[in-house]
């Protein structure tokens, strides 16, 4: 989202911070908050064409999708689906022993996969030359932020134009005793490395993968 003005900062109790010690106040034409699918095109996008770009990532490079989200799911379903074939071969033909499933080789492939996506994006980020902060932005003034580093420090960073491009982060909705159950999220869920006995599933939708291991 492009913000020509940040109006919320209006709204907020956004303030320069009262540290002596501040960081000097980086200039960059174009600033990008959140490394998710929207914020890494703008940001290779103008990188690219030659505009000096920074974009700040508190967590996962690349965003939700190859990290957390679309590609580790498919690639846990992929896994599902490898087992329901080789349970199912003599339907096809195919003769095979029995069949169990290894959750921790499941978790290993997935991982694999993530790790290959995040290289790939540093990797882009690298040759569009967009600089990649990584560490927690906040706004401090109209279009600049502070950036607490994960590798510790902070840097005071202003844009021209300022793109947002936080995200979403699943919820635990308010259901008596449910929090204190500690239910898995999806980021959980993609990272187990045991099959669960049973499972319940309040929502649906992003759980095929649990439904073709044929466990509900
Ligand atoms: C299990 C699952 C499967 C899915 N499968 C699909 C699919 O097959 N196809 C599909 O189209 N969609 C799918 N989705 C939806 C898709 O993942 C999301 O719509 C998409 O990833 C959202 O992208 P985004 O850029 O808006 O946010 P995100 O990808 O979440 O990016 C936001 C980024 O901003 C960073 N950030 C936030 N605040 C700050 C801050 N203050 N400072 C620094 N960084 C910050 C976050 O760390 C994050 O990396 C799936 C979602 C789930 C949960």
């Amino acid at each position: 989202m492009f913000l020509d003005e940040f109006w919320a900062f209006e709204k907020s109790n956004c303030s320069w911070p009262m540290e002596v010690d501040m960081p000097e106040v980086e200039r960059y034409e174009i600033l990008v908050i959140g490394s998710g699918e929207a914020g890494k095109h703008v940001t290779w996008t103008f990188a690219q064409a030659g505009h000096r770009t920074a974009v700040v990532e508190r967590k996962y490079i690349g965003g939700s999708c190859p990290n957390i989200a679309c590609l580790p799911s498919k690639n846990v379903i992929r896994s599902a689906k490898a087992n329901w074939f080789a349970l199912h071969g003599a339907e096809y033909g195919i003769q095979s022993g029995p069949v169990s499933t290894d959750m921790k080789g499941v978790l290993n492939r997935k991982r694999k996969m993530v790790e290959g996506e995040v290289q790939a994006h540093l990797d882009r980020f690298k040759a569009t030359r967009a600089e990649l902060v990584r560490g927690e932005a906040r706004f401090v003034a109209p279009k600049t932020v502070e950036v607490q580093l994960n590798e510790g420090g902070r840097r005071m960073i202003t844009g021209d134009r300022v793109f947002l491009d936080l995200g979403s982060r699943a919820a635990i909705p308010d259901i008596p005793g449910l929090a204190a159950a500690r239910p898995m999220t999806h980021v959980e869920a993609l990272d187990l490395d045991r099959l669960p006995g049973h499972v319940i599933v309040l929502g649906d939708r992003a759980w095929p993968a649990t439904r073709r291991r044929g466990r509900s």
